[in-house]
C-alpha cells in the first residue's frame, strides 16, 4: 500500500499544479492548456456537424451579445470565443475548453431575462476558465495509474485478490473522489460565474432567481442541465451568500 501512496505522490509532483481563478484553489493538471483546447476544438467540430444551428437571428444575436460581454470580463486572450444557439428542446448549455459556447433553445424559456441567460453562460464559461474538464481527466489518469500499480502489486503477491481489489477500488474511487469533485466543481463554477456576471455588468440577483426557476422545474422532462446541476437549497443559499458579499464591495 505504501508504494501506491509513493507513486501517487510522484504523480502529483510530476503533474503541473494550477490555481483556479477567483477561488484560488490549487489544482493538479496533467494536461497543458493547448492540449485541452485541441480536445475542446475537435469536440466542438464534432458537435456542430450534428447540431441544428438556430435560424432565429434575434435570439442568436442576443446569445452572442451576452457571450461577448462575459468574454471581455473573462480576460482570456488565449481563448477563441464562439457562441452558438442550437435548436434543441433540452434545457442545456456548455462551454468547451478554449471558449466554444453552445446554448440550447430549450434554456430560453427557463432563463427569464438577459441576466438569467448570463447566469447560465457565465456558469458554463467558469467551468472552462477553471479548467474543470482537464482536472477531471487528470484525476482519472491518476486513479487509473494507481489502479494499474495496485493490480501489479496485488497480482504479484496474491492473485486471488485481484478482483476484490478492483471492485473495492472502483467503488471507493467513484464515491470518494468523483462525487465530491464534481460537486465542488459546480460550486466553484457558481462562484466564478457570479463574479463574471457582475464584471460583465449583469444583475447578479438574477443568478438566485435563475436557480430558483431551475428548482421549481424539477421533475419536468428534457431538463438535461438539471441532471448535471442538482439544485438544492444549499446551492441557492451559497449563491445568495456570494451575491451578498459582492454587493458589499
Ligand atoms: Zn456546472
Amino acid at each position: 500500500m505504501r508504494m501506491i501512496y509513493l507513486l501517487l505522490a510522484a504523480f502529483l509532483f510530476i503533474g503541473c499544479m494550477g490555481t483556479a481563478p477567483v477561488t484560488g484553489r490549487e489544482q493538479v493538471l496533467l494536461m497543458s492548456p493547448s492540449e485541452e483546447k485541441a480536445l475542446g476544438d475537435s469536440s466542438y467540430k464534432d458537435f456542430l456537424s450534428k447540431a441544428k444551428i438556430s435560424t432565429d437571428k434575434a435570439q442568436t444575436a442576443r446569445i452572442k451579445n451576452i457571450g461577448n460581454k462575459i468574454a471581455i470580463a473573462a480576460q482570456r486572450k488565449d481563448f477563441d470565443w464562439e457562441f452558438n444557439l442550437v435548436e434543441d428542446a433540452q434545457v442545456n448549455a456548455f462551454c468547451l475548453p478554449g471558449g466554444k459556447v453552445v446554448v440550447y433553445t430549450g434554456i430560453l424559456d427557463l432563463a427569464k431575462n438577459d441576466d438569467q441567460l448570463a447566469t447560465v453562460m457565465s456558469h458554463e464559461i467558469a467551468h472552462a476558465l477553471a479548467r474543470h474538464g482537464a482536472e477531471r481527466m487528470s484525476h482519472q489518469q491518476i486513479s487509473e495509474g494507481v489502479q494499474t500499480l495496485g493490480n501489479i502489486l496485488v497480482g504479484a503477491t496474491a492473485p486471488e485478490y485481484t478482483n476484490a481489489f478492483n471492485m473495492a477500488y472502483g467503488y471507493g474511487t467513484q464515491l470518494g473522489v468523483m462525487l465530491p469533485y464534481s460537486r465542488s466543481h459546480e460550486y466553484e463554477a457558481d462562484e466564478i460565474g457570479v463574479h463574471l456576471m457582475q464584471k460583465a455588468g449583469y444583475n447578479i440577483h438574477e443568478a438566485v432567481n435563475f436557480w430558483e426557476n431551475m428548482k421549481s422545474k424539477k421533475g419536468t422532462a428534457k431538463i438535461e442541465f438539471f441532471s448535471t446541476h442538482p439544485t438544492d437549497e444549499h446551492r441557492i443559499q451559497r449563491i445568495s451568500e456570494i451575491v451578498k458579499k459582492l454587493e458589499k464591495k
